[in-house]
């Protein structure tokens, strides 16, 4: 059974959509199926995956959302799902703010787990890259999942807002999902030659230690990450070379040999 992995946060700028980006095509690299969805309705991540007019698309987690609230779930789930470099996707647009407002006044927690449940025997890995917000969308991600992995760019006053997104994750295992565990906490941006960078790492660290994993693997600051996402591709492909590549490959197998 695949696992359904959200990356999230409450702010955004954080490196969620780099992550999974970048994250999906390392385990992929590795031999892993995986399975990525933008549950965002800015479509950064549909963006990264070289698809320029989201708002044409047709096929979208929106449109699967919806159906889901309308109780008219495809059986089958081959138009939504597209591949790029062996890694399949489901894309999104702005049409998921349409399904967001609908879930005020519609309810239900765990719509988004009702439409992954047929996907996850295909996969290894299904990542959400969540949205910046603790709405129903994110709230319907975190049902859906069994891990978190928050992500936290130290120069965005990293521990602010952190913990309301702490506390919705401890909710939803409560009320909703049980089964969902944090991860851990993956640094992302880091300037390591500034001494402010180390000092919110190190904050970071401290107040979370023996509750709350921070990932050994730190995600470097490069220019070369918006390099390749001009250029539509994950930073491992655009360049060999590039630290943030070599850094999300070493995330990637900590995430393989992580068993929650
Ligand atoms: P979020 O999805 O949390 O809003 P993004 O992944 O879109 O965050 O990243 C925000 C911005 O920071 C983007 O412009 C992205 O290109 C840039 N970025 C992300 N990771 C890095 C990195 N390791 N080094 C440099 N820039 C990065
Ligand atoms: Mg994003």
């Amino acid at each position: 059974m695949g696992k359904i992995i959200v990356i999230g946060s409450q702010k955004g700028g954080v490196g969620k959509t780099t992550t999974t980006l970048n994250l999906a095509y390392s385990l992929r690299e590795m031999g892993k199926k995986v399975l990525t969805v933008d549950f965002d309705s800015q479509a950064n991540l549909t963006t990264c995956y070289g698809i320029e007019d989201t708002g044409a698309l047709e096929y979208t987690i929106g449109h699967l959302m919806m159906a889901q609230i309308e109780e008219e779930l495809p059986e089958n789930f081959e138009d939504y799902i597209q591949s790029r470099e062996g890694v399949d996707y489901i894309p999104s647009s702005i049409y998921l703010s349409v399904v967001d407002a609908k879930l005020r006044t519609e309810m239900g927690a765990e719509r988004m787990a009702e439409v992954l449940e047929p996907l996850r025997s295909r996969y290894d890995y299904i990542l959400i890259d969540a949205c910046p917000a603790l709405g129903m969308l994110t709230i319907n991600a975190l049902a859906a999942a069994d891990e978190v992995i928050i992500t936290v760019n130290p120069q965005l006053l990293a521990m602010m807002g952190l913990q309301d997104f702490l506390r919705t994750v401890g909710k939803i295992k409560k009320r909703i999902n049980p089964r969902l565990e944090i991860a851990g906490i993956l640094l992302t941006m880091c300037e390591s030659r500034t001494t402010l960078c180390k000092v919110l790492t190190e904050e970071v660290t401290e107040s979370f230690q023996g509750k709350i994993k921070v990932f050994q693997t730190r995600i470097p600051a490069t220019v070369k990450v918006g390099e390749s996402i001009y250029y539509n591709m994950p930073i491992a492909q655009y360049s060999k070379k590039a630290s943030a590549g070599i850094a999300y490959r070493k995330f990637a197998k900590e995430i393989i040999a992580y068993e929650g």
